[in-house]
């Protein structure tokens, strides 16, 4: 039975990887972090069912001796570092921190795996935020990055960190470009999560409006669930590489709205409305991935849309209020 250790496992991705991993048949260790609300960390892993089938280790990716001590008693066959300060708004706010987590993080992990467990081959969580202000119309694992927050910065030093791995060590240390990907398990600060649950909510009669920020910005939008599985296909190859994920579309946060009002028979130029507050010190103003080499050499490809992806954030969050006001 391979093993596998995630960081980030409480996060949407950490969770929809581990559900695919123990499909697969894996053995899966988390690495959590000590928190006083560790009653309520694993509510993702709990909302698909498996929060009773991983191994939580204590450890955090700013703390080298821990990470050396996991990936010594863990000895993971994969390790998918997800583990970040993932929230570009936040990382205005925090950029050490940022820094520090999505970026060093990076590092601490490389060499406890170099130290600890050389053959282990190594996922990193890399981003389209690199891209930024984008030098090229549809970007690929070609195209030059231009990295526009502290969040994206820090990610570009982990993405050349886990190249320089791999070139300096031999180390099968892949880096996944992944575009923005959602799910019902997104968190609620991201636009997608704080849409559907605007609409929930208003549908509910519990709210009337939603703030939103720069509503003209354009994401490439897949769902997690299908972007967990890119992640472990990069890490059958015979070789460690780079790979964008991507959908190949993109839509703006209005469209976004849209079709998320129109879904529950709602106008969203009635329940929205824009504020200065929201808006970045420097924004990314559009993404857009090509996904063709993940095609040809994964045999990957995104098939969700983004309407059907709404739907389930919508209807997730209705749920999820309805039980709220039953209670
Ligand atoms: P989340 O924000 O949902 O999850 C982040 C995870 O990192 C959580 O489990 C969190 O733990 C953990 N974490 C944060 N700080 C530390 C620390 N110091 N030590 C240990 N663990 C820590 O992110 P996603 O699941 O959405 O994303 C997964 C990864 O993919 C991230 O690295 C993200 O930056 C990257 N990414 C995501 C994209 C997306 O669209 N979702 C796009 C491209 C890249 P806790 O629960 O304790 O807070
Ligand atoms: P990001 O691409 O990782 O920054 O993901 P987000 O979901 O946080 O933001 C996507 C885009 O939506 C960015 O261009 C934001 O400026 C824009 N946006 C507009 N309004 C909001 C809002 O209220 N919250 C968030 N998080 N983003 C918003």
């Amino acid at each position: 039975m391979p093993t596998a250790l995630i960081t980030g496992i409480t996060g949407q991705d950490g969770a929809y990887l581990a559900k695919f991993l123990l499909g697969k048949g894996y053995r899966i260790a988390g690495l959590l972090r000590r928190s006083a609300s560790s009653d309520i960390i694993g509510e993702r892993l709990r909302w698909l069912g498996i929060l009773d089938d991983v191994t939580f280790v204590d450890g955090n990716m700013t703390d080298l001796s821990s990470l050396i001590r996991v990936v010594k008693d863990v000895a993971p066959d994969e390790i998918y570092n997800l583990a970040a300060q993932s929230f570009v708004a936040a990382s205005w706010q925090q950029p050490l921190l940022t820094g520090s987590v999505t970026g060093l993080g990076v590092v601490n992990m490389l060499e406890a795996i170099r130290i600890a467990r050389p053959e282990a081959r190594f996922y990193q969580a890399s981003s389209s935020e690199m891209f930024g202000k984008v030098q090229e119309p549809v970007q690929s694992e070609r195209t030059p990055f231009y990295p526009r927050s502290p969040y994206a910065v820090a990610k570009l030093f982990g993405h050349w960190s886990t190249v320089n791995y791999r070139e300096s060590f031999g180390m099968h240390a892949s880096s996944g470009i992944l575009f923005n990907h959602e799910s019902p398990l997104r968190g609620l600060e991201f636009v997608t999560r704080k849409v559907t649950d605007g609409v929930a909510r208003i549908k509910l009669g519990l709210a009337d409006k939603l703030a939103l920020g720069n509503m003209g910005a354009m994401r490439d939008w897949g769902h997690a669930r299908e972007y967990v599985e890119a992640m472990w296909l990069m890490l059958q190859q015979d070789e460690p590489d780079n790979y964008v994920i991507a959908t190949g579309r993109t839509s703006s946060i209005r469209d976004l709205c849209r079709i998320a009002f129109s879904y529950v028979g709602l106008n969203y130029q009635d329940h929205t409305v824009t504020s200065s507050d929201l808006m970045r010190p420097a924004e990314v103003e559009i993404l857009l991935g090509d996904p063709g080499k993940a095609h040809r050499q994964l045999g990957w490809q995104a098939r969700i849309s983004l309407e059907d992806m709404i739907a389930e954030m919508v209807e997730a969050d209705l749920s999820r209020h309805r039980a709220r006001l039953k209670a």
